[in-house]
């Protein structure tokens, strides 16, 4: 088993590192400071995109890049690394064309859209011009459980009809989203299949009807992009838009969840190795009671704990995708499971460590942890929340005791009765 990084993904890591040293940490403050005034920094984002793109760091999430985008061809397993480079600073995957929920989408219509579907919103999105959101979640109903959705989307004629509310969607705050792909219900008959009752259309942004209603702010963190609340009353497309077949949402809503849900986990290594870093020199600069931090017992286990299970949770996001890429998305169900639960709270644990080790300073804006940690608080829901992972792994370990030959765990047993027939 090789556990080095091959030498292509060598060059590349390197390349990313430099280039969010060289051109992303030092407008870090302008970027801040725009989305503190409410103003989501667009032409500084383009630049910067035009950049990358240039220098061939650009849709590296895509294995199956279709040959006519722009960008380098890699394997999930060769990407995270790169990831885990960009997930340090939370405004630098778009910059590379690999933010979400852009990457979800990307791959779905990749995998379901039309030639023309392809066409008018896959390349556009593939060469960055356009952004654009998944609406799935709802506020009347537990949006975890996916064949609970319950947006209409009627056929009239040569068009579909939506009718209902979203929340909590990333990206409409965008200046360039254009795109919603929205899932519903298209099959109201009360004995349908609930995973057969769903579809999803394509929605312009701008189509009459869709209203962003508001940006709802995390634990008091108003997203650039947005997490939105979305009202479509009435609103009308062409029967074109349909993406894949009638009664499909569930199932495409599955696909789309597979690779994309290992990128926000490969991101928080990144995200956790600061926060390591930070409480690492903090510690080793502040004294306390005549010594410093780091010389406190519990402090330097902390950051023992930390760089262990940093390396743990690597381990396992490299492994979710390399089963993705030998195996598929859903042999790699579980994996990808079990990786969203651990590195969602990784990353609390390891910035609520950070932020004891900082003090008061470790709450404020001063420092990235309080977004750090709200964003692995916020993770903890997005694409699933941990009891539904949970669910996944344990129902795999009940299969697995299932399939196992009968009686196989009982030649561990020594019962005392049998011990005391032998002596
Ligand atoms: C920052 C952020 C961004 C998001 N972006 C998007 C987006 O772009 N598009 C989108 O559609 N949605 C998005 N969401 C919504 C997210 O997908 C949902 O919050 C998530 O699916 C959970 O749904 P819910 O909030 O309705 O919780 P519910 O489904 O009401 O669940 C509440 C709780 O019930 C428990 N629970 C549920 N099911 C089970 C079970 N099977 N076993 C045990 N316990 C269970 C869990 O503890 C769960 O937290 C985002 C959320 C956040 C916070």
């Amino acid at each position: 088993m090789d556990f080095g990084y091959a030498p292509r993904v060598q060059t590349l890591r390197r390349q990313v590192q430099d280039f969010l040293e060289d051109y992303l940490l030092p407008h870090n403050l302008q970027w801040h400071r725009a989305v503190a005034d409410g103003q989501f920094p667009l032409q500084l984002m383009e630049d910067l995109k035009a950049l990358a793109k240039w220098d061939g760091l650009w849709n590296l999430f895509l294995p199956e890049l279709p040959e006519d985008a722009p960008g380098t061809r890699l394997t999930n397993l060769e990407y995270a690394p790169l990831a885990e480079i960009m997930g340090r600073l939370p405004w630098a995957p778009e910059v590379f064309n690999c933010n979400a929920p852009d990457t979800g989408n990307m791959e779905l219509l990749n995998l379901f859209a039309t030639p023309e579907q392809r066409e008018r919103w896959l390349m556009p999105l593939l060469e960055g011009e356009i952004r654009s959101c998944f609406a799935m979640s709802e506020p009347d109903v537990a949006s975890s459980d996916a064949t609970n959705i319950q947006t209409s989307i009627r056929r009239d004629g040569d068009a579909y009809v939506i009718n209902g509310r979203k929340w909590f969607i990333t990206g409409p705050a965008h200046p360039n989203c254009r795109l919603a792909i929205v899932l519903g219900v298209s099959d109201e008959g009360e004995d349908a299949d609930p995973h057969a009752r769903h579809s999803m259309v394509l929605v312009p942004m701008d189509a009459p009807g869709l209203e962003v209603v508001r940006n709802i702010p995390i634990m008091h963190h108003r997203a650039a992009e947005g997490h939105c609340e979305l009202v479509f009353r009435d609103v009308r497309v062409p029967a074109g838009n349909l993406l894949g077949d009638e009664g499909q949402g569930f199932r495409m809503a599955q696909a789309r969840l597979g690779p994309g849900r290992i990128h926000h986990c490969m991101r928080t290594i990144g995200q956790c190795e600061v926060a390591l870093e930070l409480m690492r020199e903090r510690a080793m600069e502040r004294r306390s009671f005549g010594k410093y931090l780091s010389e406190h017992a519990n402090v330097a286990d902390w950051i023992a704990h930390s760089r262990l299970e940093i390396d743990q949770a690597r381990l396992l996001v490299l492994q979710a995708a390399w089963q993705i890429d030998e195996h598929g998305a859903r042999a790699a169900r579980t994996a990808v499971s079990g990786i969203k639960v651990v590195a969602a709270q990784l990353q609390t644990r390891i910035v609520d460590r950070a932020m004891q080790i900082f003090g008061a300073m470790g709450l404020t804006p001063d420092t990235p942890l309080s977004y750090l940690w709200t964003w692995g608080r916020a993770m903890r829901f997005l694409d699933g929340p941990d009891e539904v992972h949970l669910r996944v792994v344990a129902k795999d370990e009940f299969r697995r005791a299932r399939e196992a030959p009968r009686g196989a765990t009982s030649q561990y047993f020594t019962l005392e009765q049998d011990l005391r027939d032998t002596h």
